[in-house]
């Protein structure tokens, strides 16, 4: 069995990054494969097509990746990032109506970034010392020595093929799977016994519409982003956010089949049913800086591998490899910087043969928040589902600035939702209704 003090990280995109970061300490070496070619400048490539479209980073995200990676906030803000209030320099609109903002700071803080410059910033504090990052090459599936997981039979990106030229990297203590939403994990698992694992999975069959333009001081009323959200009955959104270098990016969405056209006509047309005209002035005015990308994802899926009998050692599964939101929530990336923190204090202490156990309850809060409201979405009900009457009614914060708060806390991943249960921000919200609501 492998003692060599190696991990193999598969996926060299952010959860794949920060994994490795924080294996670094705790393993004499750790190789990350991924099988796209990365570049060396910040740009979007093949297999994140994520990238041409905003990526909001919540607050517990950044702090999550400042405690990875020491002064990353600082480093994302020298390299352009743009410091902002969620509360104060972004407009939100839930339910067509929008948040309360605030005289004073919210303490909501958050960086406009946009995801290639992001990803190249965490690939450059990963690819040092002891972690090599190797690209263009495709892991088929896992090595094992009896039930332990020792490594990944590889083959080269360009060709895809075993058979073509098959290679391996071997005795490894610790393989990590953080190859996104096209995971093949399952497959790899049952390529070695293990049976079919339990997946829940939200079918949202959604269309974001994304492109990025030159941006003026005066768009949006001098703000630095907007956030529409979709509701019942309203399948259309929109996310809008200033990046670096005075670039704007305009994303249209479309959920439960409803897609938004890429034609810069179609795109006007869309944005003037947003609840307010910030984005479609942004798309009549502005210097387009580049082409419109068009992006479905079909469903979202959380993977319960911690339920699995047999799940082996030495093997670990994170990121949207284990469970992939829907975007629109944007928790993705600040769900995978926290099991890169808590895979890093396993490591540490040797126990990270319980990651997969204590990964499912970090996952389990911001899932059932996005799976309940997409379920709301399609008119679900049931145990476990939040109404969104229910939510909206609590969260009437178009008119209390506490109110807004406390749901941007949420929102951004510092606060637990039951918060917005707290019966005084509904009473301040919503008197009339606060005793029919079921606290
Ligand atoms: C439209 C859209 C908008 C989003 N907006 C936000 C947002 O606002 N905020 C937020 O937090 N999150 C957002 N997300 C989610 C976020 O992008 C992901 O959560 C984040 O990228 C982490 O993903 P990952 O690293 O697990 O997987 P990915 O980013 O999908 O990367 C997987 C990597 O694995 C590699 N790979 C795959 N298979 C193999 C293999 N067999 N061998 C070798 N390499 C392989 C790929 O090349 C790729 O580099 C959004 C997603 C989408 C689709």
């Amino acid at each position: 069995m492998a003692r060599n003090n190696l991990a193999v990280v598969i996926g060299a995109s952010l959860a794949g990054l920060l994994a490795a970061t924080a294996l670094r300490q705790a393993y004499r070496k750790v190789i990350v494969l991924d099988r796209d070619a990365l570049p060396v400048v910040p740009r979007a490539r093949r297999e994140v097509p994520q990238a041409h479209h905003p990526n909001i980073l919540p607050s517990r995200g950044i702090g999550a990746l400042d405690t990875l990676m020491p002064g990353f906030a600082g480093e994302m803000v020298a390299a352009g990032g743009l410091p902002v209030d969620k509360q104060n320099d972004l407009r939100w609109y839930l339910d067509g109506r929008r948040l309360a903002s605030s005289l004073v700071p919210s303490g909501v803080d958050g960086i406009a970034i946009s995801r290639p410059l992001l990803e190249h910033l965490v690939r450059r504090r990963a690819a040092t010392g002891n972690v090599s990052i190797m690209d263009r090459l495709t892991a088929v599936s896992l090595i094992t020595d009896g039930d332990v997981v020792t490594g990944v039979v590889t083959a080269p990106a360009d060709t895809g093929e075993t058979r073509a030229e098959p290679g391996s990297i071997d005795g490894a203590d610790l393989v990590v799977d953080a190859t996104g939403f096209g995971s093949r994990a399952p497959a790899w698992l049952r390529a070695i016994g293990i049976q079919d694992i339990e997946v829940e999975r939200v079918d949202i069959d959604q269309t974001h519409v994304s492109r990025r333009f030159r941006r003026r001081q005066h768009f949006l009323g001098g703000q630095l982003g907007g956030v529409y959200a979709p509701h019942p009955g309203h399948p259309f959104g929109g996310v809008v956010t200033a990046e670096e270098r005075d670039v704007v990016n305009v994303s249209l969405n479309g959920s439960l089949g409803a897609v938004p056209g890429s034609g810069a006509a179609d795109m006007e047309k869309r944005a003037i049913d947003l609840p307010d005209q910030g984005a479609h002035e942004i798309l009549r005015q502005a210097h387009p800086v580049g082409d419109a990308h068009v992006l479905k994802v079909p469903y979202s899926v959380r993977r319960y591998y911690e339920r699995l009998p047999g799940f082996p050692a030495g093997f670990a599964v994170l990121g949207d490899a284990l469970c992939t939101f829907n975007p629109i929530y944007g928790q993705g990336i600040t769900v995978a910087a926290l099991e890169a923190v808590l895979l890093r204090n396993l490591a540490a202490a040797g126990t990270q043969g319980q990651f997969q156990r204590r990964a499912a309850s970090l996952v389990d809060v911001p899932w059932r928040w996005s799976a309940d409201l997409d379920r709301a979405m399609c008119g679900g009900d049931g145990p476990g589902v939040t109404t969104y009457d229910g939510l909206v009614t609590r969260l009437s914060a178009a008119t209390d600035p506490a109110a807004a708060r406390a749901f941007l806390r949420v929102v951004n991943l510092l606060d637990h939702p039951d918060r917005l249960d707290d019966r005084g921000i509904a009473a301040r919200a919503h008197p009339e209704k606060v005793s029919s609501l079921a606290f």
